[in-house]
């Protein structure tokens, strides 16, 4: 199937009569903690075999009626995504790149047999939403409407097999700045006891499971007194964060980032490591040992290393951590004038150049 000229859905909708007051907005959005304040309403779509997307509906935020015999409460057959609406000074609202966003829905997908769907529609549905919440995005640096995609196995069957009714659904939570009084060094955890990933396993796929098996290590992390852990595949090669791509920088200026199937492939790093390019930065995408990275940051080879995603945008690495060893790590400058960079196109203060946003 082809995404081209495809027609756009009919959504009906359905308002919400206890949405908020502008009073009561302006008072959840002054300085709301990730991830627990909800926007008025919600874009669902049903998908059934045969049928295919249908019931597209905007509606009032709210609890869901599910079957106990629901797919995915029994077998995690659930993806989604994770992508920010912005406010311009001039009051317009763009998103960044959500087409890489509706491709890797898409991917994600294809590897836990859910339907595909249309990039178009995906972004559409983006769209519908901010139609109505579009007063939820906050003004001002650093904050943002997070938007959460997700689609998950609704049909209640306890048979193993993919299920033949899924749903599709947009919710929207406001974000302050991730990092108060700017972007501080984190702390890294070594997993060694724990992977988030195998070879042909779901790494690359934006899955619940992923994240469920990354909780314990996590755990781990903050009882070393570290910020976020890092993973490992099962030959030493340095994956990615729980949440976040890594990133190291060479003394001669050459970004080395990790080539793996097992990684989640960040849209944040994928532009960050563009816009090197575009200064005149080599790129290199490949395996990089554990011992690599150790061995670079001793000899001076390595000159930073940062974590990136769209929740942080880009987090300085400041230690990494493993059961015998603690290895400060070099800060440099590069990470956050990239940073800064990004931003800058995101929130319409730069010339965007590759035409990453689209008004909303
Ligand atoms: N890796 C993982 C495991 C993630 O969950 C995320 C966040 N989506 C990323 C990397 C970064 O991806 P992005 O830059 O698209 O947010």
């Amino acid at each position: 199937t082809t995404d081209t000229a495809l027609a756009p859905l009919e959504f009906a909708v359905t308002r919400n009569p206890a949405a908020k007051t502008a009073a009561e907005r302006a008072a959840l959005l002054a300085d709301p903690v990730f991830g627990t304040v909800f926007t008025d309403h919600m874009v669902q779509l049903t998908w059934t075999a045969g049928e295919g997307w249908h019931d597209a509906v905007v509606r009032p935020y709210g609890a869901l009626s599910l079957e106990p015999a629901a797919a995915v409460l029994h077998y995690g057959q659930e993806i989604f995504e994770g992508i920010k609406a912005y406010r311009h000074a001039d009051g317009s609202i763009h998103t960044f790149r959500p087409d890489q966003n509706g491709h890797r829905l898409q991917r994600s997908a294809h590897r836990l047999a859910l339907p595909q769907l249309p990039v178009e529609h995906f972004i559409q549905s983006l769209r519908e939403l901010i139609e109505v919440d579009g007063a939820w995005v906050p003004g001002g640096d650093d904050r943002s409407l997070y938007l959460r995609p997700f689609m998950f196995a609704s049909e209640p069957f306890l048979g193993v097999r993919p299920a033949n009714q899924v749903e599709f659904l947009v919710i929207a939570s406001p974000v302050g700045a991730y990092f108060k009084g700017g972007a501080k060094p984190v702390s890294i955890w070594l997993s060694e006891d724990y992977a988030r990933a195998g070879k042909g396993g779901t790494g690359a796929a934006k899955t619940g499971g992923n994240y469920a098996a990354s909780l314990l290590p996590q755990a781990e992390a903050y009882e070393q007194g570290c910020d976020q852990v890092v993973f490992l595949d099962a030959d030493g090669n340095v994956e990615e964060l729980g949440g976040m791509n890594i990133v190291f920088v060479r003394k001669d200026g050459t970004l080395v980032t990790p080539d793996s199937d097992s990684i989640l492939e960040g849209i944040t790093r994928l532009s960050l490591l563009q816009l090197a390019k575009d200064r005149g930065h080599a790129v290199e995408q490949r395996p990089v040992t554990l011992a690599e990275w150790r061995e670079g940051v001793a000899s001076g080879d390595i000159v930073e290393a940062f974590a990136c995603g769209t929740a942080a945008v880009v987090a300085p690495i400041g230690t990494l951590k493993g059961h015998d060893f603690t290895d400060a790590q070099p800060l440099g400058e590069l990470a956050l004038s990239l940073r800064e960079e990004l931003t800058d196109i995101q929130y319409g203060r730069r010339e965007d150049k590759h035409g990453w946003l689209v008004r909303l």
